[in-house]
């Protein structure tokens, strides 16, 4: 250390770097100095080369053994040529990703990362370990045997952020028993927009949700202290900054139209409280915003999250977005020109992720021509030495597996499987047609029925999911679970119409729906479990957000029966059912539950579990009608006399913080402590919950406010706190809030959060469209 302090100062510094440039500089791993000062002292000593190499971060295809940079052979191997040009020669810092988009074992992680570290530590002139990171974006992605909880959509339906903190402390676990300390997770965008093909991938609609959920992922990757040094936790990454969902035509990486007001209000705030959590790292939005690439966008990176948010941790761009700022958005004659412009917009680090040399080259002319300030340079390579130093890279470049006796264990499945049981929702049960508790004969059927691959979506195993029914195999499906649960004879499977691969993409194909018919007709109850296969990014770009119309066509044709069909919904975004909904008995929605969804579900079928799950987004009725529950007055202009009767009326099929029990509550006694309260003021808020049924269950009290009058049209109305509280049978329970009266104002026209005086009303109820009112009076 002392040695490096000296070498800052030096008059002679040129030639003592030339020097060492031959052989590796070791540190003390005992540094007692501040890491900002290890940071100094170690920047201080760095050429160019070596700055620019620490922003540059590669697949890990470029540098394993395989045919060329795009494909790997089997196993997982290190190309020791390929990594010493990448990490010796040019310097790399950091590699991302699997290889053949597929699964490893922790140990093939521990070998290839440790081959990895040995070129970055043994034979580079700084011994500066190569920060790896992956997509674990619901266990531990790309490590087989790892814990898939469910999706965050799921997880989001469980209304118990509890849950998303589970989830990110074991995954953080898992990811560090493969050796691994970055994850680029938690997805904090507002899945507002069903249409989008990573709404899956979020919190859902309501700002809220995203900032509470998000803040557990945070704590739960990183830990309560943010100790990221602890070897089993890891450095969070939140995305994709900002405003990435909000397209016009709702598919992935398509332009965003979103005032500045709007995006403060509603995109920006779950980003806010991750950056008070202390998030390590952000990734950007690989989209456009009011025609500019985010990645381009100096307001976006270095006003919005570093000045006024206050951000610093490291800026990483998402996949090849320096590059397609010329290739795909035109703002850029040439890739040199890209990088000028993201860099300097405030990128830290590019996933560059192949043409490593072009980017390294283009960055080292740039800074030489003084186009990109040196100081830009520092302050990215700060910024990414200091992760690095917090991760205790230096000290532990890789972590065993043998060291993480409760990777895979039972103890980490039983939080999935808590969390799938607590956000299945039940969306329909007519003449309380569940729980089913008799032994009766069980038509198991639809496309979703009997695979792991639809029950997890993507980034599961690989990148689109395609492969989890090899990795998955000893987890049930749906049809599995059944046969455990019931008396297996009395249960049949048959797809009756099934997804076929083509490319990356897939089609839907009939396989016998005649005979699922016929077995229909013998059959008690009928499970139908339909929705989607999997799919992220632009494969699963949408022209129609209706459900598949063979699956329409099946369900038709099974109602004609007469049998109480069930139906199990396996989605990542609302799939409109709008024509086949009455033709159904009772609907489930397990939206993307993991590897223990099917046994959750069955559970709920059961009676074993009660469900207490509730929609995170509004469930559209038309494709045409898509609408947050937060939408403005003037979407309901019909008049009171009804003289009118608009189509564009909101139309949903179920409304946001939906979802039935089997116990039946009551709320009453809802009271305000004040009718009139000022600015500084807290609203304290209680109600009574009864549960009036036989059966224990949990309820979720949604509280929601609406201002009266505004310069700016208010929200219809806004979800300002929640609470989910177990009520045992026949008795009540008493919930309190307290809402600061400034969580009500909103951001106006010019960027400002504002209130104005007035009356404002407060809701409370189980959902979003079913409350009771109270008005306060709010003074300056
Ligand atoms: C996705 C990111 C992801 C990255 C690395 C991109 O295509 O948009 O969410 O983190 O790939 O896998």
């Amino acid at each position: 250390m002392r040695q490096i302090n000296f070498f800052k100062n030096s008059a002679c510094l040129s030639v003592l770097v030339f020097f060492f440039s031959c052989q590796p500089i070791k540190y003390d791993n005992k540094f007692s100095d501040s890491v900002d000062l290890r940071v100094d002292s170690i920047l201080s000593i760095m050429t160019l080369e070596e700055k620019i190499g620490q922003m540059t971060q590669i697949n890990l295809t470029v540098i394993a053994k395989g045919p060329n940079k795009w494909a790997s052979s089997f196993p997982m191997e290190i190309d020791p040529v390929k990594a010493r040009k990448a990490i010796v020669d040019y310097k790399v810092g950091s590699v991302l990703n699997t290889i053949n988009n597929t699964a490893q074992t922790p140990k093939a992680w521990f070998n290839t990362i440790t081959e990895i570290q040995k070129f970055a530590m043994d034979s580079s002139r700084l011994s500066i370990p190569i920060i790896y990171g992956v997509d674990a974006i619901h266990g531990a992605t790309y490590t087989n045997g790892a814990t898939m909880f469910p999706q965050q959509i799921t997880t989001a339906a469980s209304w118990n952020p509890q849950n998303a903190y589970n989830m990110a402390s074991v995954c953080a676990y898992e990811t560090r028993a493969s050796s691994i300390p970055w994850n680029f997770s938690p997805v904090l965008d507002l899945g507002m927009n069903p249409r989008f093909p990573r709404q899956f991938e979020s919190f859902g609609e309501d700002p809220l949700l995203v900032k509470k959920f998000g803040e557990q992922m945070i704590k739960g990757y990183q830990g309560e202290d943010n100790n990221t040094s602890n070897k089993t936790k890891l450095a969070a990454c939140m995305k994709h900054f900002v405003g990435y969902h909000a397209t016009i035509t709702g598919k992935d990486r398509t332009p965003a139209y979103i005032p500045d007001h709007v995006l403060k209000e509603y995109h920006i705030t779950p980003f806010k409280t991750a950056i008070d959590a202390g998030v390590k790292t952000v990734m950007i939005n690989s989209g456009l915003i009011n025609g500019i690439p985010v990645h381009s966008s100096y307001k976006i990176m270095t006003e919005i999250l570093r000045n006024q948010l206050g951000f610093e941790g490291v800026i990483l761009t998402d996949w090849e977005d320096i590059n397609k700022l010329c290739d795909r958005d035109k703002i850029a004659k040439n890739r040199k020109e890209a990088t000028r412009l993201a860099i300097n917009a405030g990128v830290d680090m590019s996933m560059v992720p192949y043409e490593y040399e072009e980017f390294i080259r283009n960055l080292i002319e740039l800074v030489n021509e003084g186009k990109v300030k040196m100081s830009r340079i520092d302050d990215a390579v700060r910024r990414i030495i200091k992760l690095k130093l917090e991760l205790g890279l230096f000290q532990n470049p890789t972590t065993n597996c043998e060291e993480y006796p409760d990777f895979g264990s039972d103890k980490f499945a039983k939080m999935a499987y808590e969390s799938a049981s607590e956000s299945i929702t039940l969306l329909k049960n007519k003449d309380d047609i569940l729980p089913l508790t008799s032994n009766s004969k069980i038509l198991v059927t639809g496309p979703n029925a009997n695979n792991m691959r639809c029950l997890n979506g993507a980034w599961s195993y690989s990148w689109q999911g395609d492969l989890t029914d090899s990795f998955a195999i000893n987890h049930n499906t749906i049809y599995e679970a059944f046969i455990k649960k019931y008396d297996s004879i009395n249960i049949k499977f048959i797809s009756g119409v099934s997804y076929k691969q083509n490319g990356s993409f897939y089609e839907m194909k009939e396989d016998n729906i005649q005979k699922a018919v016929d077995l229909a007709k013998k059959s008690d109850y009928v499970f139908l479990c339909l929705g989607e296969n999997t799919y992220t990014e632009k494969p699963g770009d949408l022209n129609d957000l209706s459900l598949h119309e063979l699956q329409i066509k099946f369900a038709k044709e099974l109602s004609k029966c007469g049998k109480p069909i069930i139906l199990i919904l396996n989605i990542g975004r609302p799939r409109i059912i709008t024509e086949i909904e009455p033709l159904m008995s009772a609907v489930l929605n397990i939206y993307l539950p993991g590897n223990y969804g099917a046994d959750a579900l069955v559970d709920i079928i059961s009676g074993a579990v009660n469900p207490s799950g509730k929609l995170p987004y509004t469930y559209p009725a038309f494709p045409n009608s898509l609408s947050t529950y937060y939408y403005k007055p003037s979407e309901v202009q019909n008049n009171a006399q009804g003289a009118y009767n608009y189509v564009g009326e909101i139309n949903n099929l179920y409304d946001f913080g939906y979802g039935l029990s089997y116990s039946d509550f009551e709320i009453s006694n809802f009271t305000l402590q004040d009718d009139s309260i000022s600015f500084s003021d807290t609203i304290f808020i209680s109600a009574e919950v009864f549960n009036q049924s036989d059966i224990d269950g949990f309820e979720t009290i949604q509280i929601y406010s609406s201002d009266r009058f505004a310069l700016m049209s208010p929200d219809n109305k806004r979800l300002r706190d929640f609470k989910k509280v177990f009520v045992r049978s026949n008795s009540s329970k008493t919930v309190r809030f307290e809402i600061p009266v400034k969580d009500l104002f909103y951001v106006n026209e010019l960027n400002e959060f504002t209130l104005e005086s007035g009356m404002f009303d407060i809701y409370v109820g189980p959902s979003s469209n079913n409350l009771q009112k109270l008005p306060i009076l709010i003074n300056n």
